[in-house]
């Protein structure tokens, strides 16, 4: 029988089940029910919800706000002695069924949004207004052309055994983010560790053609969520846009501010 963190477990996630003296080798866990339905803002509508409140902190694939309800399921080797999979590395509650997750079945992709959403890095790239960057890239591509552009970009990210930069060939900030890195974020297809661990894709091999294609599915959901009014064709996006020539998608005063933010300059 494993050893748990019990003294910082919640107890209401847990229920203790007699097995008499036949011992299963995990606990019984009675997870929370998920959010009822996965949500995401428009890429052009203002921060909402906790991101308001939460502007200043840093953005990084192990961030927690665990009194917000936005967590960590990314483990070390040493947590995963401790902790059950699904549970946050921070708060050490069980939340999520990876192993449901890791089932990568499109006909519940809905509970599989759900439970993404309750990560804190996936929640922000459910949820923050797009950067500048991440617009104009969508609104030159097109809906058609974004579209097409998701398989590369996940083959080229995550594709092969190895990555010369794995764990950092997804941006992160806004000034450096497309729409597509905010979709491989949002959809855990960022890099190999967080593919295997929300998507039980083992690292170490090349992706097959079935596990591409159903990140490629995930990612083109959330593009088409969050970018609803994105016209089919590219659109001109001057290089420097000036005063009412800012597009209706990205106004100028908030893009920038976000990216003051995250480059450390907000007052
Ligand atoms: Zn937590
Ligand atoms: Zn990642």
């Amino acid at each position: 029988m494993r050893e748990f963190e019990r003294s910082k477990l919640n107890d209401r996630y847990w229920t203790e089940v007699d097995h008499g003296d036949e011992t299963l080798p995990l606990p019984a866990v009675t997870l929370p029910p998920l959010p009822p339905k996965w949500s995401a803002e428009k890429a052009d509508a203002a921060r909402s919800g906790i991101w308001k409140q939460h502007e200043e902190i840093e953005i990084k694939c192990t961030t927690t706000i665990c009194d917000a309800d936005l967590h960590c399921f990314k483990l070390t080797k040493k947590l995963t002695k401790q902790l059950v999979p699904g549970a946050c590395r921070d708060c050490g509650v069980p939340l999520v069924s990876l192993a449901r997750t890791a089932e990568r079945d499109l006909s519940d992709i809905d509970s599989t949004f759900a439970a993404m959403q309750l990560e804190c890095i996936r929640h922000y790239f459910w949820h923050v207004p797009f950067g500048e960057r991440a617009l104009n890239y969508a609104l030159r591509a097109g809906r058609d052309q974004l579209m097409e552009r998701v398989e590369p970009r996940i083959r080229s990210g995550i594709g092969r055994a190895e990555h010369p930069r794995e764990g950092r060939q997804t941006p992160v900030a806004p000034d450096k983010a497309t729409a597509l890195d905010y979709a491989m974020h949002a959809v855990a297809a960022c890099c190999r560790k967080c593919a295997e661990y929300w998507h039980g894709i083992p690292t170490g091999r090349p992706l097959t053609d079935d596990e591409v294609t159903y990140l490629e599915t995930l990612a083109k959901r959330y593009l088409e969520v969050r970018l609803p009014d994105l016209p089919a064709g590219p659109t001109k996006v001057p290089r420097r846009r000036i005063g009412d020539n800012v597009h209706l998608l990205a106004p100028a005063s908030r893009t920038n501010r976000a990216d003051q933010i995250h480059r450390g300059q907000a007052s």
